[in-house]
């Protein structure tokens, strides 16, 4: 017999790891286990609970609703408590679950629905109109997020009749916005939510409003609270209710009465999970009689009369072979997982990602072991977890390479974040990927230029940096040399390169791979600024002064451009040819250009420096004294001694309404 100790330990140790991922997951929306093995640390406790009950705790997380309410919202306590739901994971458990009811009631029928990956909502609704939103939190109070459910398209703010309803129902992100959502992050270098499910929790807890408007967040409705109200009976009616009212009602729903038929219809669940545009976890099954509920009962967290079947993941498990390290443009070092060749969700795998360090340390994977691989955030496939049943003993302890494994210098990390870096400037690893990037259909196109022909080129040496691109015209002797370098495809490459060279501005910039300036930062910079000469000039202030740069990717643009190398990059580009000019430019305003300007006075609309900045932008040459040579005085209020010298020498003075006009063209 296991030591009693032992056990204890082993259940605290469970319970911790279960009440950080809890906090992760439900305050952070940011969690580090998957749902799966959540869901497996959960069955253990459970396990061991039942087992052993006189280590039974009320603050068990066996026995408490995952979430927490967060400080920056009002409070709302629920009328009835919103609780979660008991789950299974196969037809012999969900056989033993209809088993228990039928001890407890005689002649049911049973509603199911797909259960829906977003978080859970509860709406109130007095004389028709939507008055208040709350999250489930723990269960008993919740968060107000009225203002930011009104944002979504499919919950009706006004009902077609003037009646009090209490509804509950799911918010989730269609995946398609998830993915664009995600892509948009990882352009602002910002961390990328982990699925759609924590993407739609985080975004209904954001406090702006207008955020969440963005993010084309939607509902299914599924729970009628005061069903009394209406005289309705049964789930079913329940559904064709709120259906007619305007709800969006999952159409997914199915009613029988037949247990038999369990099998078919997860079998039919698990194909509509494939096909429709948004994620589920499984089929939640309700006894479909409302009056039978209370015969049923509850436990502490859920009820008795409904489980949730959850889907195993869509993930397969394979051998890891190997781990191996790419070096980024950005010298960022990513462990990648080599595996056996298995095929996941429809296509065929042999690497996946791992992340960093930290992911594969709390999971301890370890070259060698049985791991499952998904399909995750990034359509990138990644290690999800060990199958440690299938470990063998002698398997080493993962330990992250302390050099790069291209150039050897030592890797360092930045600014106390996960990913190590490589910062030598001349790494092969890295330069060939900036070339990559740089030639990359959304840089600038050299589709001759793939990532063979510039490892060939980068191994006799013709080709280690992208000015490199624009010699190559000088190369066509090395070249012809070359295994598999013809006349015609050197003529091809040369060509592409040639054509490149009229790319738009946004399109070089996004190709010189600067950290945090994806596609949609490159083309808001190419608005600002008209060419590469400009933008050796960019002054700090001025890119924090624009509306979607945040501080860090204003400061590393600013960062980027003062470079003494990139400098130098730049004027050899110039150089080159390759100078694109930006047509689309926001400022087309040439009333100020290389005009020597005072500016006096305070004004309603800008603070002085403000001012500068949009002068100088508009070329204007702004100097703090008044002089002979001035040539135009922009005065505010309260102005003094420059406003009569300026009158003196008979500058022209221009008041701030007058300015506005003129900068309004
Ligand atoms: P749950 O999400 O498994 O089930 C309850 C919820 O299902 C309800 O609150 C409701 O929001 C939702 N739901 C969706 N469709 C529904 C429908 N048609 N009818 C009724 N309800 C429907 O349980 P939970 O307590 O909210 O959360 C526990 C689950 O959350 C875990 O099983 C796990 O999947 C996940 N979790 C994961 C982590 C992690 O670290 N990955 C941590 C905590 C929780």
């Amino acid at each position: 017999m296991e030591n009693k100790e032992t056990i204890k330990n082993q259940i605290q140790a469970l319970r911790d790891k279960i009440n950080q991922a809890n906090y992760e997951y439900h305050t952070l929306d940011n969690p580090t286990f998957s749902d799966y093995e959540y869901d497996q640390m959960m069955q253990n406790l459970l396990d061991l609970e039942t087992q052993y009950p006189q280590f039974n705790d009320p603050n068990s997380p066996t026995q408490k609703i995952g979430g927490t309410v967060l400080e920056e919202f009002q409070k709302v306590v629920h009328e009835s408590p919103m609780m979660s739901l008991g789950d299974v994971f196969n037809i012999e458990e969900l056989n033993d679950f209809f088993l228990r009811v039928q001890k407890e009631v005689r002649d049911f029928s049973v509603v199911s629905e797909l259960k829906i990956d977003g978080l859970a909502i509860n709406l109130f609704y007095q004389d028709g109109i939507l008055v208040q939103a709350s999250t489930r939190g723990d269960g008993t109070t919740g968060e107000d997020v009225t203002a930011n459910v009104k944002t979504i398209k499919n919950i009706p703010l006004v009902l077609p009749q003037k009646i009090n309803l209490k509804v509950r129902g799911e918010v989730y992100l269609p995946l398609k916005s998830f993915f664009a959502l995600n892509n948009e992050r990882r352009e602002k270098g910002e961390s990328l939510f982990a699925n759609p499910r924590n993407a739609a929790a985080g975004t209904i807890r954001q406090l702006d409003s207008k955020v969440v408007s963005q993010r084309n967040l939607a509902s299914f409705i599924y729970t009628l609270v005061n069903y009394e109200d209406f005289a309705l009976k049964t789930q079913k009616e329940v559904l064709e209710f709120l259906a007619k009212l305007g709800f969006s009602v999952n159409p997914y729903y199915r009613y029988f009465s037949d247990l038999t038929q369990l099998p078919d219809l997860i079998a039919y669940y698990q194909k509509i999970r494939d096909e429709v545009p948004y994620d589920t976890d499984g089929v939640v099954l309700k006894v479909n009689e409302f009056k039978l509920y209370d015969d049923i009962g509850y436990t502490a967290k859920a009820p008795k009369w409904a489980i949730a079947y959850k889907f195993p993941p869509q993930a397969v498990e394979t051998k890891l072979l190997d781990i191996i390290y790419q070096v980024g443009r950005t010298g960022v070092i990513t462990p990648v997982a080599v595996l056996e060749r298995v095929n996941v969700s429809g296509s065929f795998v042999s690497r996946a990602s791992l992340h960093n360090e930290d992911y594969i340390i709390a999971k301890d994977i370890r070259i060698g072991d049985v791991v499952l691989v998904h399909k995750a955030a990034e359509i990138i496939p990644e290690v999800l977890m060990v199958n440690k049943s299938k470990r063998s003993n002698n398997l080493k302890e993962f330990s992250m390479i302390k050099n790069c494994p291209v150039c050897g210098s030592q890797l360092v990390k930045i600014n106390d974040g996960v990913d190590y870096f490589c910062l030598n400037e001349d790494c092969k690893g890295k330069n060939i990927n900036g070339i990559v990037h740089f030639a990359s259909r959304n840089a600038m196109d050299i589709d001759s230029l793939g990532v063979a022909v510039i490892e060939d080129l980068h191994e006799v040496g013709i080709l280690n940096n992208i000015l490199d691109i624009y010699k190559l015209k000088n190369q066509i002797d090395v070249m012809n040399g070359l295994f598999g370098f013809g006349e015609k495809k050197i003529k091809k490459l040369l060509a592409s390169i040639e054509i490149s060279k009229n790319r738009e501005l946004s399109k070089l910039i996004f190709g010189l791979g600067i950290k945090h300036v994806g596609q949609k930062y490159a083309k808001i910079l190419a608005k600002h600024y008209t060419n590469l000469a400009q933008l050796r000039e960019v002054k700090l202030d001025y890119l924090q002064s624009i509306n979607d740069f945040g501080q860090q990717v204003s400061q590393s643009i600013y960062t980027y451009f003062h470079n003494e190398k990139n400098v130098s990059l730049i004027n050899e580009l110039i150089s080159l040819g390759i100078n694109p000019q930006s047509t689309n430019q926001e400022v087309d305003n040439d009333y100020f250009v290389n005009k020597k300007i005072v500016i006096t006075g305070t004004f309603v609309h800008y603070s002085r420096s403000e001012l500068t900045l949009i002068l100088e932008n508009m070329k204007a040459k702004v100097s703090s004294s008044i002089s002979k040579a001035t040539d135009l005085l922009i005065c505010g209020k309260e102005a003094g001694s420059k406003l009569e010298k300026a009158e003196k020498l008979g500058i022209k003075i221009i008041l701030e309404e007058e300015l506005e006009g003129l900068l309004n063209g």
